[in-house]
């Protein structure tokens, strides 16, 4: 079985298809495995789904015992489930906006974070995550949500400050954004 990315059409056939030109790998909930495609999509592979597909792909026999005795999930800090959750559903060919508001429903960061994004691209005030979600895209709303979530972890420190890093992270990209719409069209 095969993995189609609905935006770029990119196929994935075997294990080692997901590592090359892809990013931001990261393990949600029941092992799924969510990555960016090459072509920035969102994707994600739930485990047993694909015959190819194994987190210990790629590890010499003799030493997956060790890798399972690891369980890096109690180390890691944890991503609200509803993050996992709308990446999913984003990440699908028929997309539902109604799934989408039920789960940031339950995420009030998560849904003014969406809104004050729409609002401020708009220029107007969005209310309605329903609208703001069309508006903003599939993609940015994506990753809106994951860079919020990350946002929640306070990692304790003298030398970083996150509000700084997100801060100059999200200028960085609408500057970027702005200037490829100026100069790539
Ligand atoms: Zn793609």
């Amino acid at each position: 079985m095969k993995k189609i990315c609905n935006s770029c059409k990119r196929e994935y056939h075997h294990g080692n298809d997901f590592l090359n030109n892809t990013s931001r790998w990261r393990m949600g909930p029941q092992d799924t495995l969510y990555f960016n495609c090459s072509c920035q999509s969102t994707l994600a592979m739930r485990l047993g789904k694909y015959d190819w597909y194994k987190p210990d792909i790629n590890i010499a026999e003799g030493r997956k015992s060790l890798f399972h005795k690891l369980k890096l999930s109690e180390k890691l800090p944890p991503i609200q489930p509803a993050v996992y959750e709308i990446q999913y559903e984003l990440s699908k060919a028929d997309v539902s906006i109604q799934k989408v508001c039920g789960y940031l429903r339950k995420e009030p960061t998560l849904t003014a974070t969406i809104l004050g994004a729409a609002s401020s691209k708009a220029d107007c005030n969005i209310s309605q995550v329903d609208h703001a979600i069309p508006y903003l895209g599939y993609q940015q709303v994506a990753d809106l949500v994951l860079a919020a979530a990350m946002n929640q972890f306070k990692v304790p420190s003298r030398y970083f400050s996150w509000d700084d890093f997100w801060a100059e992270a999200f200028l960085n990209g609408r500057i970027s954004e702005n200037l490829a719409k100026e100069y790539l069209s």
